[in-house]
């Protein structure tokens, strides 16, 4: 990992060092046009080329459905159930808890106003499949739309060398009543999303984490259809804050659990300790070469960084700067600066609060911001998936008392029209 001091960085420096996975050339942007461009063309012919070229599988169906859910779900260990229903429990439990009712208020006498919630209806689900498929990210997506009260929820994740998905996936469609899995990946599957194709509904939000092409697509479908996003959530990264009382085996482990992601993830370690530093570096070069995706991490790792800093709120500066998918607080002094964090997808509190807790079972929501999105964008939620409408109701006595008010500010603006509607209720 690459070294820097954070006294030795400029405030210009440092805005550098924060900017990853931008697509400068655009690169990425015009693979992903023309499979955007190709898939609105030729449909499902589109999508099973792509599945041919990309994943090295030639399709006869492009979607498994109930029956072969089924079949798939049965071949998986009772072990790995039980861990699969535990994460479900858990991710179900907290996000139940962010089903909320709002008051009803009367502004004015006479005038009320009030919100309800309603599901979107058509939702789509990404889940990755690429380098490894995630059945975490199903359970992730799913439950809370299957809270929320989704009407239709089409699923796409990429096909195995089998033409199928695996085992872990049909078993949490089966846990979340899902019928039928697409078997479509990367770029073309938000396309297919976006569009619409013979055999995809079009929808009206698209869901999930992906590589550059999963990201790219859907910040570009986005903008060229009435297709709503969750957020930019590409490729993995994690900071670690540590100080002297952070354990440089738990940190070293925290680091490659990011790397072994993708060779875009990034791990950032920010330390006050320099021993610490030295310590950690030392861990992951044990640890990493015993890694069965070692090839992957030491990529990842080549691009990332420590940054040495002088106390924890130099670090939560920094922090921040950056605007962490995850951020972990490598120390047991961790309570004090919470309320200092702005910026951050999901923060991990503590010496024993690894990363992979939220990314598998404890209950958070593990799709989330990346590439600095934090700023401005929450990780997936209940909320993701529903719409807040708002609704008034007017009496007589309402129209009396705020008519006036009303009438002045459309005169205002010269809005005789507006000013009239009320007008002709006020005589
Ligand atoms: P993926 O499913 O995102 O992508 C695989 C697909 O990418 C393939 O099916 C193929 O269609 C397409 N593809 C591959 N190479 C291509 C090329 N050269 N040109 C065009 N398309 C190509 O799976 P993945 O690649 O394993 O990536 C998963 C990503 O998800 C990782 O980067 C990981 O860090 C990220 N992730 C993010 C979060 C989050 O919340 N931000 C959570 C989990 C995973």
């Amino acid at each position: 990992m690459r070294q820097y001091s954070f006294s030795g960085l400029s405030k210009a420096a440092i805005q550098k060092l924060v900017l990853r996975n931008v697509d400068a050339n655009n690169n990425i942007r015009g693979t992903v046009e023309d499979i955007i461009s190709e898939v609105k063309a030729k449909g499902d012919g589109a999508l099973k080329s792509f599945a041919q070229k990309f994943d090295g599988v030639a399709l006869d169906s492009l979607f498994i459905d109930k029956n072969k859910i089924d079949e798939l779900a049965a071949t998986i260990s009772p072990k790995v159930k039980d861990a699969i229903n535990i994460a479900y429990q858990n991710i179900k439990k907290f996000h139940q808890t962010q089903i909320s009712k709002e008051e009803k208020v009367e502004t004015t006498t006479g005038v009320t106003c009030w919100r309800e919630v309603r599901a979107i209806e058509k939702v789509g689900l990404y889940i990755p499949g690429g380098t490894a498929v995630l059945p975490s990210t199903f359970l992730m997506l799913g439950i809370p739309a299957k809270i929320a009260g989704c009407k239709e929820i089409v699923v796409c994740s990429p096909p195995q060398k089998s033409g199928e998905v695996n085992g872990y996936l049909a078993y949490v469609a089966q846990l979340l009543e899902i019928d039928r899995i697409y078997l479509v990946g990367g770029a073309q599957a938000v396309a297919a999303m976006a569009y619409g194709t013979k055999s995809i509904t079009k929808v009206d939000k698209i869901f999930g984490p992906g590589n550059q092409f999963v990201t790219m697509a859907k910040t570009l479908v986005q903008s060229t259809t009435n297709t709503a996003i969750d957020m930019p959530a590409g490729p993995s990264e994690v900071l670690v804050i540590a100080d002297e009382t952070a354990n440089p085996v738990f940190v070293a482990a925290d680091l490659l659990a990011q790397a072994e992601h993708g060779v875009d993830s990034q791990s950032v370690l920010v330390c006050i300790s320099q021993a610490t530093i030295d310590q950690t570096q030392i861990e992951l070069e044990k640890q990493l070469n015993i890694l069965p995706r070692k090839e992957i991490a030491a990529k990842a790792m080549a691009n990332s960084y420590t940054v040495l800093v002088k106390d924890l709120e130099e670090a939560i500066d920094f922090s921040n700067e950056y605007a962490p998918e995850h951020l972990i607080l490598a120390t047991d002094n961790w309570k004090p600066i919470t309320n200092k964090i702005i910026n951050a997808g999901s923060v991990f509190a503590g010496n024993l609060t690894p990363e992979s807790a939220g990314d598998y079972a404890s209950g958070t929501n593990h799709t989330l911001p990346t590439s600095a999105y934090a700023r401005s964008y929450s990780g997936v939620s209940l909320d993701s998936f529903v719409k807040k409408i708002t609704f008034q109701h007017i009496s007589e006595s309402g129209i009396k008392n705020l008519g006036k008010t009303i009438e002045t500010l459309a005169e205002i603006e010269g809005l005789q029209a507006h000013k009239n509607a009320v007008s002709v209720r006020l005589t």
